[in-house]
């Protein structure tokens, strides 16, 4: 709150509240140097991010895209007037999986459009090859992948473009907000456009633009949580590791593997609930919701199960076997900077119990 005020006064008497002022540029500044990219443009949500860079890279046609992710991933597709193709992810990282977006490519597909989902970074190299190789447009949804690095640097810097989401759930936000990266300074200017009603100079516009800018609130909001993102990440990554422990042991229950040669934001904490759990997954959500803990079941329903998607060939479970199981297993527990370990350990006791009180009738029968 004491960052805050200052920004709050600022905009008070500059009497500037939104189309580029003062704290938005300062705030574009602060997330290059942070996320260690070179073109860095804000918008008002990832959404309409996704949307300026599809739009500013001139995709068209088909795009090959996942089905485990938020429904705006592939909303935004729609909205530039594309046609999703689903393929199937890899269980393991739970993103696209590159040998099933090969199989993919066909006539009129133009680009990829991964997710880092949970922020673990997608097999960038092979995904790169395989847009290189077909001449494919490649941006990434990077709406978890605030602050993720690979060896390399920073996970940004891959694709012709990545998008990130300050939206308030995520570990880094200004209320509503997002960004694009770009890969070169044409795009870039495009993305800036785009944002801007198409403006060219004052008066002219070149392209089909929108309204995507961030205004000064949500840019003041951005730079009061700046300097308290480190240790949030250190919080968050100690509650990570006291969910490990808690849950180690548990029979049928599953998580994601730990960053290995890579460090994530331990934005989600994921379990994936198998058949050999005491109780179902959806059984556990409604037991946690019954003890007032706050668990979600992201991303279920699929997207592709959705009334918008379900008729399009790539989106029947059959040809995505692996994402439509995951849909079925996963829940995502409470992950925030603001848990204590008091908190923690409820809904670590209320999982433990879950699965050693369920009663007989309950419990999943085999298939
Ligand atoms: C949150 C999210 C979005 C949308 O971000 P907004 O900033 O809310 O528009 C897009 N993709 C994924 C994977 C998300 O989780």
């Amino acid at each position: 709150m004491e960052e805050f005020l200052p920004y709050l006064r600022e905009i008070w008497e500059s009497r500037m509240l939104t189309n580029n002022g003062a704290l938005h540029a300062r705030l574009e500044q602060a997330l290059k140097a942070r996320l260690m990219v070179e073109r860095l443009q804000l918008t008002a949500n990832a959404t309409l991010g996704l949307m300026c860079a599809l739009r500013a890279l001139q995709v068209s046609g088909r795009v090959i895209t996942t089905p485990f992710t938020f429904v705006a991933t592939v909303h935004a597709l729609r909205w530039c007037g594309l046609e999703p193709v689903f393929a199937d992810i890899d269980p393991d990282t739970l993103n696209l999986d590159p040998d099933r977006a090969a199989a993919a490519v066909g006539p009129g597909v133009t680009a990829i459009l991964p997710v880092h989902c949970f922020g673990t970074p997608c097999d960038t190299t092979r995904l790169g090859l395989l847009a290189r190789h077909h001449g494919l447009k490649l941006i990434y949804d990077a709406a978890h992948a605030f602050d993720v690095s690979d060896a390399g640097g920073s996970i940004l810097r891959h694709g012709d473009a990545s998008v990130v989401s300050f939206h308030a759930t995520k570990v880094f936000s200004t209320s509503e907000g997002g960004a694009v990266v770009s890969a070169t300074a044409d795009t870039a200017d495009r993305v800036a456009r785009c944002r801007n009603f198409g403006f060219t100079a004052d008066i002219d516009t070149d392209e089909l633009g929108l309204n995507a800018k961030l205004g000064e609130l949500n840019a003041a909001l951005g730079l009061a949580q700046l300097p308290h993102i480190d240790a949030q990440r250190r919080r968050r990554q100690a509650i990570d590791r006291r969910y490990r422990e808690g849950l180690a042991s548990l029979e049928g229950l599953s998580l994601l593997p730990e960053p290995a040669n890579w460090r994530g934001n331990h934005a989600y904490f994921p379990v994936f609930v198998k058949d050999g759990f005491a109780i179902t997954r959806d059984q556990l959500h409604a037991k946690l919701r019954a003890a007032h803990i706050d668990s979600r079941r992201y991303f279920y329903p699929l997207v592709t199960w959705h009334s918008e998607y379900r008729s399009l060939p790539s989106a029947s479970a059959s040809h995505v076997p692996a994402a439509t199981r995951v849909a079925n297993e996963v829940l995502c527990l409470p992950m925030h900077a603001g848990l204590t370990d008091d908190e923690q350990d409820r809904v670590i006791d209320a999982v433990l119990n879950a699965a050693s009180h369920a009663p007989a009738a309950s419990r999943r029968m085999p298939a």
